[in-house]
């Protein structure tokens, strides 16, 4: 029983060594050293290319390594071969970590104070209690849902948006194409943890914006061709909105003559959210496949016509 590891060079050896101690009989092997490729039967993969899938004819399950699956070429997988996502607690934590950073930095006017100190102003600015602003998040999903819940201990209003109405303790939610013009309306921080599929490309864009309260904030978690870039600076030059924290761009890493690197009011990171840890993804990928072998039905199997 052959697995192949094809993604995250830096943390391919805690992955190897996972699975030497839990998994001896997997042959478990690391890209490039791939051998006999037809004798590969679990794929753990990011970006598989094309012409590689089709090296592989006894493929039986493709793991995302990551907890998206926009990177993976759905026509270059047989329908009959499942894809299934990373979800676990590494990924979790990191996102939750990353956006009650974000969201705090914006509450408590980190990126002011920043600049304050540049020109050696000393000014307090007004300390408004968290219950007086609302953050929302589009997308309540796993990880949605995970920072929705951290978010709530800070004391927070809450609101979020999905496809389909899913009611989320403690937190306001909102569906659909109708509802999201209610949803942004209220919006202080809106937070993208949408997958980017074809309904969410370019989905953060001027139309979206001009529903969001005036000087409301964005933080774009999800991917980069969520956001329409010249849609953002105009919004942030008009005032319209007050910051961006941008985790995610298009295309990635983003060129350097781009305009987000010099501009005052956006705050770049170099897609580092979140990450799939192996000590918390390799048993967890593990008792997955275990569970493919037992014939069970497989867990975060995404669903390709909607797309995650
Ligand atoms: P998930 O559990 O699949 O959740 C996706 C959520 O988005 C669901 O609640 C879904 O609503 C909603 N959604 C999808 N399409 C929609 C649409 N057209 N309109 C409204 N809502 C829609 O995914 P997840 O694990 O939370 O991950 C979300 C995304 O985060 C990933 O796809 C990835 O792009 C991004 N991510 C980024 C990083 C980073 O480091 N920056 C790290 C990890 C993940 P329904 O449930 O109603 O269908």
């Amino acid at each position: 029983m052959s697995i192949l590891y094809r993604s995250d060079a830096p943390r391919a050896a805690a992955w190897a060594r996972y699975f030497a101690e839990h998994a001896p009989d997997l042959d478990f092997r690391v890209w490039p050293e791939a051998g006999k490729l037809e004798e590969i039967e679990y794929l753990i993969a990011w970006q598989p290319p094309r012409e590689f899938l089709a090296a592989l004819p006894r493929l039986k399950v493709l793991f995302s390594s990551g907890a998206g699956v926009d990177h993976v070429d759905f026509s270059a997988v047989p329908a009959h071969i499942p894809i299934a996502r990373m979800v676990e607690p590494g990924i979790i934590n990191g996102m939750v970590e990353y956006v009650s950073l974000a969201v705090l930095a914006l509450h408590r006017d980190f990126f002011d104070y920043v600049a304050a100190k540049a020109s050696r102003s000393w000014n307090a600015l007004e300390v408004p209690p968290a219950a007086s602003r609302t953050i929302g998040v589009m997308g309540m999903g796993v990880l949605g849902r995970a920072v929705l819940e951290r978010l709530s201990a800070y004391g927070f209003r809450l609101r979020g948006w999905n496809r389909s109405l899913r009611p989320v303790q403690g937190v306001e939610s909102f569906a659909g194409a109708e509802q999201l013009q209610p949803f942004l309306a209220g919006c202080d921080v809106l937070v993208c943890l949408l997958p980017l599929t074809p309904a969410t490309q370019g989905i953060l864009n001027r139309e979206l914006f001009g529903m969001l309260p005036a000087n409301a904030a964005l933080i774009n978690v999800g991917r980069g061709p969520h956001l329409v870039d010249a849609d953002l600076i105009e919004a942030l030059d008009s005032g319209r909105l007050s910051r961006a924290i941008l985790d995610v761009t298009d295309p990635e890493p983003l060129s350097p003559e781009h305009p987000f690197w010099t501009h005052p009011r956006v705050f770049l990171t170099p897609h580092v959210a979140s990450m799939t840890q192996p000590d918390s993804a390799a048993p967890i990928l593990l008792e997955n496949l275990r569970r493919h072998q037992r014939g069970e039905p497989l867990l975060n199997v995404i669903d390709r016509s909607r797309g995650y």
